[in-house]
């Protein structure tokens, strides 16, 4: 139901975690965090309120410089700790938040349990870890561009709506897409962030990148790609934004 991501130098994670509070009027069964800092994908979820993962932050808090969290309302799965995002692949390399649905999510998970793919949720979303984690074997899961080319290629093989933002272990960057779900940029003076909406983020930038359906951002704290589907570049105007 919302997304929030941080991409900068500096720790991310209490700023996830205003961005979660800050989504809040949306409405969710849970809530969870992943971040990147150079020594694996550290994911902390769990069903109920985004306090309740404040309290497990305030005894147990990952650091990183690059995150994303995520508000679930539960469309397949009832509201558990493990059916709860972030959503991560076997392997734990790659990390997934997903407002939406994945319509064809049965079919890819049937294809992918036949890989020996093992899932671990009742979720539509966990298809797309395992996916990109398989489009990323032979790949060079260290380039950013190489990991860019993986996503689109997951993106691909999905129908439904989704906003998604991905972590890959290794990589200083966010892999955000948008098809049917909201998702907006946020250009701020020494980060970027992602939201589902404009008030995910207005604490620290009103500077706004409206993406539309099909559009693909590569978010890295240098720097910002916009693609399509294929690869295409995009262009998108930064707007800013009057909140009351
Ligand atoms: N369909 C996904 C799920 O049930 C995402 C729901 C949402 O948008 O929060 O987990």
């Amino acid at each position: 139901c919302g997304i929030i991501g941080r991409v900068g130098y500096g720790d991310a994670v209490d700023a996830l975690v205003t961005g979660l509070e800050n989504l809040e009027y949306r409405g969710y069964d849970s809530a969870g965090v992943a971040v990147q800092n150079g020594t694996g994908l550290a994911v902390r979820k769990q069903s109920g309120d985004v306090s309740d993962l404040e309290a497990t932050l305030r005894h147990d808090q990952p650091t990183g410089n690059v995150g994303v969290g995520h508000t679930r309302w539960s469309t397949h799965g009832p509201p558990t700790d493990q059916n709860a995002h972030p959503h991560t692949s076997e392997t734990d390399e790659v990390a997934v938040v997903h407002n939406g649905v994945i319509e064809n999510h049965a079919e890819l998970r049937d294809r992918l349990e036949a890989t020996g793919c093992e899932f671990t949720s009742d979720t539509d979303t966990e298809v797309v870890p395992h996916l990109l984690e398989q489009h990323l074997d032979g790949r060079d899961a260290d380039s950013v561009s190489e990991v860019a080319d993986a996503f689109r290629a997951t993106l691909r093989d999905l129908e439904g709506s989704f906003a998604l933002a991905v972590l890959v272990d290794g990589v200083d960057a966010v892999f955000a897409a948008r098809e049917g779900s909201p998702l907006v940029l946020g250009v701020g003076e020494d980060a970027y962030f992602l939201g589902s909406d404009v008030p995910a983020f207005l604490d620290w930038t009103d500077r706004v990148m409206y993406l539309e359906d099909g559009d693909v951002a590569v978010v890295a704290p240098d720097g910002l790609e916009l693609t399509d589907q294929r690869g295409e570049p995009v262009e998108r105007d930064v707007e800013r934004v009057e909140w009351s």
